[in-house]
């Protein structure tokens, strides 16, 4: 067997793993995860299997634009430049792309997950939300946009949709949890959440239409 064909059958057998255990129980990721070695890199994952530390704050936050965003968003420094132009550049097509959701800390997250817990119990809670730690959000690098119809939960409805789909990566941001890769991010759909990642990761991803979880299983084992 060529190292190649390797490759692919323990990325197969990964895949099919993961499958088998998020259908079963969601929570066999939670208390197998890691602990981030690197959170300030560009590049870092975060997600069901890999958590950040609770006092973990990005460096270099700053305000983004109230022009392309709702009071108080932030983002890490070259994430919030990105997505700045980003703004901008759809703006003079016609399009209004604003943040309505960007870094949210430990505390915010263990809160948000808790009322979902409260309102709708720990099962819905689990499908639609992180866990504090788990969330990209606390990373700095990940925002929620909502377009013209003023509607982040309809953002896919929106005409800016399909514009964000095509562009987003030449400003270095990937749509983060995309449809039909649910079993392998953790993940539900999330049409609104963008991640930023550098633009030539982003046009990797987009090229080859995977996601983060898969570039690291592919590139970095
Ligand atoms: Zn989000």
């Amino acid at each position: 067997m060529s190292e190649k064909t390797f490759k692919n059958c323990i990325y197969v057998v990964l895949i099919l793993l993961i499958l088998v255990f998020f259908t079963k129980d969601i929570d066999f990721f939670y208390q197998n995860a890691h602990d981030i070695e690197d959170p300030n890199s560009l590049e870092v994952l975060v997600n069901k299997l890999n958590r950040l530390d609770p006092l973990y704050v990005p460096p270099d936050l700053e305000p983004i634009s109230l022009e392309y965003a709702t009071q108080d968003k932030y983002l890490r420094k070259k994430a919030k430049e990105q997505f700045e132009k980003l703004s901008h550049d759809a703006k003079e097509k016609g399009f209004q792309i604003i943040a309505v959701s960007a870094y949210r800390d430990y505390h915010y997250q263990d809160q948000l997950f808790e009322s979902y817990v409260k309102e709708k119990g720990e099962k819905y809670a689990l499908k639609c939300s992180a866990k504090p730690g788990h969330s990209e959000h606390q990373t700095g690098l990940s925002l929620d946009v909502m377009g013209s119809n003023n509607d982040y939960d309809e953002f896919e409805k929106s005409s800016e949709f399909d514009w964000m789909i095509h562009n987003a990566h030449k400003y270095g941001f990937i749509l983060r949890y995309p449809k039909g890769k649910e079993y392998i991010t953790g993940f539900k759909y999330e049409p609104w959440h963008y991640r930023y990642v550098g633009q030539d990761l982003a046009s990797l991803l987009y090229t080859q239409n995977i996601s983060l979880e898969e570039y690291y299983y592919q590139y970095k084992n």
